[in-house]
């Protein structure tokens, strides 16, 4: 029913904005009488079917009353965009290919609802026609070309053609800096072919690239330490997690295994790595308990509780608790122990029940980290939550 008197409102606003329209085309003298009076019959049969609540049957005829007019062309265009967006597409890609077949637009008219038409195919998957337009578009140098270069970045990215993606995403970024973001990750996607066929120069190569478009992208500093660590240069590796460290300490946890290893090598120290993570500035609960368990090795519990107690009064956190009770567990007995496991299970309830990370851009929320966010599609939006976000 909602729907219902949705349609008809905006059914009736096309109306009166045709009418207005004509109206107005009459005063500059545009429009002659004979028209008007067609025009007229079909307006009065619209609203005949409004009345009857048969919106569809009514935004068709309006829609033909409206092609008569060449001045309603940007109301065609949003009419287009509206069924786009409403999830009609079939609808707005009839109302923008009769807009495209009309001979007087502009330029900018003609450019504008090729546009258009080119993401309506694009939200039906029809990518090959979709690339076609916008390619067009881009070539012919329209006044719409960063807009035409963000939506066929688009069209690749969804094709997983990521090698023109990137040189796509390259001309899009000298318009738009802030793509360089997106622009790594595409750099990203393709290194993981050649890795996965022990091409490692040549994944080295887009990684490189990676970086050159966004130096903070930390999931190629990440791919780079691995594939390095891979090749058994842990110097190299561990040069790259002292890079991540420095460019995104929140990070560090996802890299925890590798500096692992990179420490086991010999390549950097564990608890120096984990030491200047934490001094730069409140740390991830998993840099802290990683930081602990490297205590435990020659400290006492008492001062590794300490050291997780002092981080987490300052920054609450479930599994900080879940570690200290860990920690005391073996050393209380009788009853004190029973109620201890007790709290135990309820804490560990609450900790499997929160999510991690968290989309910066939407606010989906995940267990894991994504490089790409699965709901907006955003490269880089998904983030660890910290302290009390997480308590
Ligand atoms: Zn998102």
């Amino acid at each position: 029913m909602q729907e219902l008197m949705f349609l008809g409102l905006f059914v009736l606003a096309l109306g009166i904005g045709w009418f207005l329209g004509r109206r107005e085309a009459i005063k500059v003298g545009f429009m002659v009488q004979p028209h008007g009076s067609a025009l007229d019959r079909q307006y009065f049969i619209g609203l005949n079917y409004l009345l009857n609540e048969q919106p569809d049957e009514a935004i068709e005829t309006f829609i033909r009353a409206l092609e008569v007019n060449p001045e309603t062309v940007e109301t065609h265009i949003a009419i287009g965009k509206l069924f786009c967006q409403r999830g009609d597409v079939e609808r707005a890609i009839k109302v923008h290919q009769n807009l495209l077949a009309r001979p007087n637009l502009s330029r900018l008219q003609a450019d504008n609802v090729q546009l258009e038409l080119a993401r309506d195919y694009l939200a039906v998957g029809m990518h090959n026609r979709s690339e076609r337009l916008l390619e067009e578009l881009v070539d012919n140098g329209s006044p719409l070309r960063a807009e035409a270069l963000v939506d066929l970045v688009k069209v690749y990215e969804r094709e997983h053609e990521w090698a023109q993606a990137t040189v796509v995403g390259e001309k899009l970024v000298r318009e738009r800096p802030d793509f360089a973001i997106t622009l790594s990750h595409y750099y990203c996607e393709m290194a993981r072919q050649p890795l996965g066929q022990q091409e490692q120069a040549q994944a080295r190569k887009h990684l490189q690239d990676a970086l050159r478009a966004d130096p903070g992208c930390i999931r190629a500093i990440l791919m780079l330490a691995e594939l390095e660590q891979g090749l058994g240069r842990y110097k190299d590796a561990g040069g790259w997690l002292q890079r991540l460290a420095g460019t995104d300490a929140d990070m560090v946890p996802e890299a925890l295994p590798l500096v692992r290893r990179s420490a086991d090598n010999g390549a950097l120290d564990f608890g120096d790595y984990l030491d200047s993570a934490i001094a730069n500035g409140p740390p991830l609960i998993d840099t802290v308990l990683a930081r602990a368990d490297e205590m435990r090795a020659n400290s006492s519990i008492g001062d590794v509780s300490r050291f997780v107690l002092q981080h987490i009064q300052n920054q609450p956190s479930l599994r900080g608790l879940m570690y200290l009770i860990d920690l005391h567990l073996d050393h209380v007995e009788g009853k004190g122990r029973e109620n201890l496991l007790i709290l135990r299970g309820v804490v560990e309830a609450l900790v499997r029940a929160k999510h991690r990370y968290r989309c910066t851009s939407c606010g989906f929320m995940a267990k894991r980290l994504h490089w790409q966010c699965p709901t907006c599609h955003g490269w880089s939006t998904i983030r660890p939550l910290k302290g009390r976000e997480t308590a």
